[in-house]
């Protein structure tokens, strides 16, 4: 494709994404194929001669569009907010125009150095002291994986450099609340601790981890000589956004020199409220901490911020110094090689910049607000009608709900959840998530999409009863 082909399809391109972003509510949200139809209708050998773009922009939305499940819909109400708003869209195509590759400061210094603002920019929007440094990771998984390697070497006093963890003499124990996302249990065997070493603290009925149970489970490892190494605290879990009190627990790592790591992947966002920072109160006593940038703030994915209090601790860990990747600079340079696991990066921070700077701080703000009153109006709503529950606190952006009429319970009233959220998904009129929340069935409303406004939750709430209507009969 020449540059002049590719200013035509180009043009025809973000003509196609204005249209769709235009007009996505008239889609249904959840995508109606079956499994295996799209795969099915493709060739399972590709082109040998050219086939041309025109071929393939139809193709677009003959064959791609019934598989896409409409996240960016104002009636997607599903998992969590992933904002791509079209300033973003567009940095995005910047960083893979440009098709650079930070590998080094040299190989990018734009790159590295608006990585380094747009990360500390975000540090001042969510109120972090100057003692963080920020940079962007894929996703809130390894950002995770990459705080409990860091805290396994320093636990170890750098075992990567001798015989590892197989060499060391007792086993390291992680402590995670039975609320943390799937990521930070992934996260802990992955570095090598084991199911043994992951212990699961109790959580009081807000959902929060106790702090009196995770020192006494600290007491206990150490009297059995076993070697306590971390603490993930989540603000705002998956399940109903339930805050983890990080200040009560940072007093405990604190006391037994272990690593914390705060899991803010979904509410970091919200920390750009002032009125909401206390739900991270006492942070600055963490190591680390992780808030996807991809989430409810609203850059297109994938752009989860990774901040740490010791950088030189993390670049210890993670630094690699092959020759080629050497110059004369790199003592006054950063190198984010040196602060992840990837060797090369996208240049992530355009999209995060692009987004920033398209609607300002004050946007954002307004927009949280907005959503965090529409789940409370929703709240409400559910509250006071006949039969309807609301389940767990509104703290954010996530209401949890069950419909339970009179004779309904157990397993009976868990076939009547699932019945009315799959209903109410396959009617395309929005689209929810069932989850389990102790133990039984619940429907998890998460509002938050860039463009859902108070009549969508209206209208959510109303093909929500008609869900349950259809369901009963
Ligand atoms: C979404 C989420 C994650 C996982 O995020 P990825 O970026 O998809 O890895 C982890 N923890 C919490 C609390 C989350 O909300």
């Amino acid at each position: 494709m020449t540059p002049d082909e590719f200013r035509a399809t180009g043009h025809q391109l973000i003509d196609w994404i204005a249209d769709y972003r235009r007009d996505i509510a008239r889609h249904p949200v959840r995508s109606r194929v079956a499994p295996g139809e799209i795969r099915a209708a493709l060739p399972a050998a590709p082109p040998e001669l050219p086939e041309g773009m025109a071929a393939v922009l139809a193709d677009l939305d003959r064959l791609v569009m019934p598989g896409v499940t409409h996240w960016q819909s104002p009636r997607f109400f599903g998992y969590f907010p992933a904002n791509a708003p079209l300033a973003g869209v567009l940095g995005d195509l910047v960083s893979t125009g440009l098709g650079v590759v930070g590998l080094s400061w040299q190989s990018g210094p734009a790159l590295t150095e608006l990585e380094e603002v747009v990360t500390d920019w975000v540090r001042q929007m969510v109120g972090l002291s100057e003692a963080w440094s920020g940079v962007i990771q894929d996703t809130a998984s390894t950002s995770t994986l990459v705080a409990l390697i860091c805290a396994r070497e320093r636990a170890t006093g750098f075992a990567m450099a001798r015989g590892g963890l197989q060499a060391e003499a007792s086993p390291l124990i992680v402590y995670v609340s039975a609320q943390s996302h799937s990521s930070v249990d992934k996260a802990a065997l992955l570095v090598g601790i084991g199911r043994d070493g992951v212990r699961l603290v109790p959580t009081d009925e807000a959902g929060a981890m106790r702090a009196d149970a995770l020192d006494a489970m600290v007491g206990e490892d150490l009297a059995r000589g076993l070697r306590p190494c971390a603490v993930v605290a989540t603000t705002g879990t998956t399940a109903t956004t339930a805050l983890d009190p990080v200040g009560a627990v940072a007093a405990v790592t604190r006391r037994h020199g272990l690593w914390l790591h705060v899991d803010a992947a979904m509410a970091g966002s919200a920390m750009i409220l002032p009125e909401c920072r206390w739900m991270w109160e006492g942070v600055e006593g963490a190591d680390s901490l992780v808030l996807n940038a991809h989430k409810w703030l609203g850059v297109p994915f994938d752009c989860s911020l990774y901040f740490v209090r010791d950088p030189q601790h993390l670049m210890r860990v993670m630094s690699t110094n092959p020759s080629f990747l050497q110059s004369a600079v790199d003592g006054e340079v950063k190198n984010l090689r040196d602060w992840g696991i990837p060797l090369g990066r996208r240049f992530r921070a355009l999209k995060l910049w692009f987004v920033l700077r398209e609607g300002g701080v004050a946007a954002l703000r307004a927009r949280l607000r907005r959503d965090m009153e529409n789940a409370r109006w929703l709240a409400e709503q559910a509250a006071a009608a006949p039969g309807w529950r609301v389940l767990a606190p509104v703290v954010l952006q996530t209401v949890c709900l069950e419909h339970a009429p009179a004779g309904l319970e157990g397993e009976a009233l868990d076939r009547h959840t699932l019945r009315w959220a799959e209903a109410l998904n396959a009617s395309g009129a929005a689209y929810v998530t069932p989850a389990v929340l102790e133990g039984r069935w619940m429907v998890r409303v998460s509002v938050g999409a860039e463009p859902t406004e108070r009549a969508d939750v209206a209208a959510l709430w109303q093909a929500m009863q008609e869900a349950v209507g259809s369901a009963a009969a």
